[in-house]
């Protein structure tokens, strides 16, 4: 898969939503959304952290920008169904952990994976409200005891991706940062 760097930003230029999850999956790697304005309005600290991760075109002006590169295949991959399609493509065989949103919000979301998904193997999940340094380091301990192939972060940006990156550090892994993707699932 290629990639370009728009204003310093790494944004790879993915043909398809398949392309981009085989590739993620192969590569355990954190993929974080980039949008026109997170081009345009980048600080040096968030280009660094979508440079250490797995960008991709999650709004039509970075799609834009990726074709006026000459990435013509480029297709846009909006976060909010890309995790479903990554479940959709990958329930029968991996493993699945789930953190963030309320209490209530995180249980109707398990609820509704296992409907939508009959075979799907969630092995744990919490709601994103982690108040001390002891509940991470317990989160943290409770990703590596399941060993998940994918954990879903959704706690609004940045908070998900520099958690995400401290999990991954101690557990290798296919990550994605939602926002409120969960809410919006569970309408
Ligand atoms: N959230 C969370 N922990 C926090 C703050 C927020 O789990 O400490 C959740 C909140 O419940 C909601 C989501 O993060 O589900 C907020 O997503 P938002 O729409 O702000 O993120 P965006 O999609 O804008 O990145």
């Amino acid at each position: 898969m290629t990639a370009e760097f728009l204003n310093g930003v790494q944004t790879f230029a993915p043909e398809s939503r398949d392309a981009l999850v085989d590739y993620a999956m192969e590569n355990h790697k954190i993929m974080v959304a980039v949008n026109a304005e997170k081009i345009l309005h980048a600080t040096d600290e968030s280009r660094a952290l979508i440079n250490r991760n797995l960008g991709y075109p999650d709004g039509i002006g970075a799609v834009w920008a990726l074709q006026k590169k000459g990435h013509n295949t480029a297709v846009k991959i909006p976060g909010c169904e890309l995790w479903l399609h990554l479940i959709q493509r990958y329930y029968k065989d991996k493993t699945f952990y789930l953190v963030g949103a309320k209490q209530e919000v995180i249980e109707a979301t398990v609820t509704q994976l296992n409907i939508d998904f009959p075979e799907i193997h969630i092995c744990n999940y919490r709601n994103g409200y982690l108040k001390t340094e002891a509940e991470e380091q317990a989160l943290i301990a409770d990703i590596k005891m399941h060993q998940p192939d994918v954990v879903f972060v959704a706690m609004g940006s940045p908070k998900q991706e520099l958690l995400m990156e401290r999990i991954q550090q101690e557990h290798a892994a296919v990550y994605q940062g939602l926002g409120g993707s969960f809410d919006v699932y569970t309408g």
